[in-house]
């Protein structure tokens, strides 16, 4: 901008721009170059970027965090990358095979560090889904749709209007939500306090009314839903208390907890419904299943085990689930309401009870021990009697 004021008249327009052009591809020589890469769409390379600039600042110091993330979702450094993207003025990260990126404006946000963090979790969420076939699945309506019309051969806008895309779009609202579960249970596992996530949607999303619960975007749920969700799933994923509400919910319907080793999400796709809300049923009744027997475990444990396992599924962790979903249905709005409602304050107050495990054990305990407890001790028994051996 400094050469442009008082250059621009006609005798020397194109030693202005021959400097202009100098400047554009080789920054001064004596800027050291950001350890963070910027990149930008169709361009090759990495762009020159000032070490000494407030972006590259800020993305170093988000860097460790970064690493922290990806290593608790068992992703090696080598295969996830953290740049930064110079094209847009659009406050947006994203995350594409190999990349997560965060925009020039994201950097400059004034945004709280919790809010950061949820970012970062959330894109290596998407890395983890991608993994799991998750980001084919999303796309697979639209690959069809291409399909069955050019063959595959290219794609045209003319999809927007079509079936496969409402398919894709519903699925990819799923996809959102559960990205932000597995970014909470990711900053748990990386040692961050159990409100990390909550806290950072809270400040990014605001607190809103339970009215805009239901303006979803065509890709993304509502901002107050994905906060609700957050606030929901936030001790299921992450708190000690929560766990140990879970267990005892457990061990009092006869099931225990799986353990958990390599890094599975403890939420899946089919936790929320069309528009990214949480139904809770399942992830409750997971916590009930009977874990496999191991590997040199004798004929007997092993049938005993499936017996016990399939016993807990069909009589205890399906009815339990199908209780828990309505439940959550018929109670949605007010869940939500008191949810927002408690929006600010969460840091200094016990946010467990409006996680799936404290609103399943004040709403629903009743409901779903009345409609699996009849059942339970007769078929477990009877089940028992029909074990071999
Ligand atoms: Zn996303």
């Amino acid at each position: 901008m400094r050469l442009l004021s008082g250059g621009m008249h006609a005798g020397n327009s194109c030693f202005v721009a021959l400097v202009l052009a100098v400047g554009l591809w080789t920054p001064s020589a004596s800027a050291a170059e950001c350890p963070i890469r910027m990149r930008a769409d169709l361009q090759p390379r990495d762009l020159p970027f000032d070490a000494g600039s407030s972006e590259c600042l800020l993305a170093v110091s988000l860097e460790p965090d970064f690493s922290k993330l990806r290593a608790a979702a068992g992703i090696e450094a080598g295969s996830l990358d953290f740049q930064v993207d110079y094209d847009g003025g659009e406050v947006n990260a994203y995350y594409t095979q190999g990349f997560i990126r965060v925009t020039r404006a994201y950097l400059r946000a004034d945004l709280k560090r919790e809010a950061r963090l949820a970012t970062l979790a959330h894109e290596i969420g998407h890395a983890v889904q991608e993994r799991d076939g998750l980001l084919s699945w999303m796309n697979e309506p639209i690959n069809l749709y291409f399909k069955k019309r050019h063959g595959g051969l290219y794609k045209d806008r003319s999809y927007e209007s079509s079936e496969e895309y409402k398919e894709y779009q519903l699925r990819s609202r799923k996809r959102e939500a559960h990205a932000d579960a597995i970014g909470q249970e990711l900053l748990a596992r990386a040692g961050y306090a159990p409100d990390t996530f909550t806290l950072g949607r809270s400040s990014r999303f605001g607190c809103q009314s339970v009215d805009e619960i239901d303006e979803h975007d065509p890709t993304h749920p509502a901002d107050a839903q994905r906060y609700v969700n957050a606030a929901m799933t936030a001790s299921a994923v992450s708190s000690a208390k929560a766990a140990s509400a879970a267990q005892s919910i457990a061990g009092y319907l006869g099931g225990t907890r799986p353990s958990a080793d390599a890094f599975t999400p403890g939420t899946s796709i089919r936790d929320y419904d069309d528009l990214g809300r949480l139904k809770p049923g399942r992830l409750a009744a997971s916590k009930l299943s009977v874990p496999p027997p191991p590997p040199d475990a004798g004929v007997v444990r092993r049938t005993v085990q499936q017996a016990a396992a399939s016993v807990v599924a069909r009589w205890i962790s399906e009815p339990f689930q199908a209780a828990v979903d309505g439940l959550a249905a018929s109670e949605r709005r007010s869940i939500a309401r008191k949810v927002l409602a408690s929006c600010g304050p969460l840091r200094s107050t016990e946010p467990v009870d409006f996680s799936v495990f404290g609103w399943i054990k004040r709403l629903s305990e009743d409901a779903a021990l009345r409609a699996v407890g009849a059942r339970k001790t007769q078929d477990i028994k009877s089940a028992s009697l029909a074990i071999p051996g």
